[in-house]
């Protein structure tokens, strides 16, 4: 498992993350920014969320191809 956070004020809503990874990403109906889903947040942050192992590649993944960089996985 891992944690990840999204800088979501500097997310840009470009959508790469959730059609990606939409079993952890989704797009925040209010503000069009990426946010985890309920499942995986921490402390119900939907800026910080816990990567389950069998998503964590993808997760990985999403991160290096956020074109705005503002998905850490640690
Ligand atoms: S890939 Fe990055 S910029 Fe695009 S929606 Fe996801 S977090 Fe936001």
């Amino acid at each position: 498992m891992a944690r990840v956070t999204i800088d979501r004020d500097a997310c840009i809503g470009c959508g790469a993350c959730w059609a990606l990874v939409p079993e952890f990403f989704e797009q925040n109906p209010d503000d069009g920014k990426s946010q985890v889903v309920e499942k995986y947040r921490i402390g119900g942050d939907p800026a910080v969320g816990e990567a389950p192992n069998n998503l964590l590649d993808d997760v990985k993944s999403a991160a290096d191809g956020c074109p705005v960089g503002v998905i850490k996985v640690e």
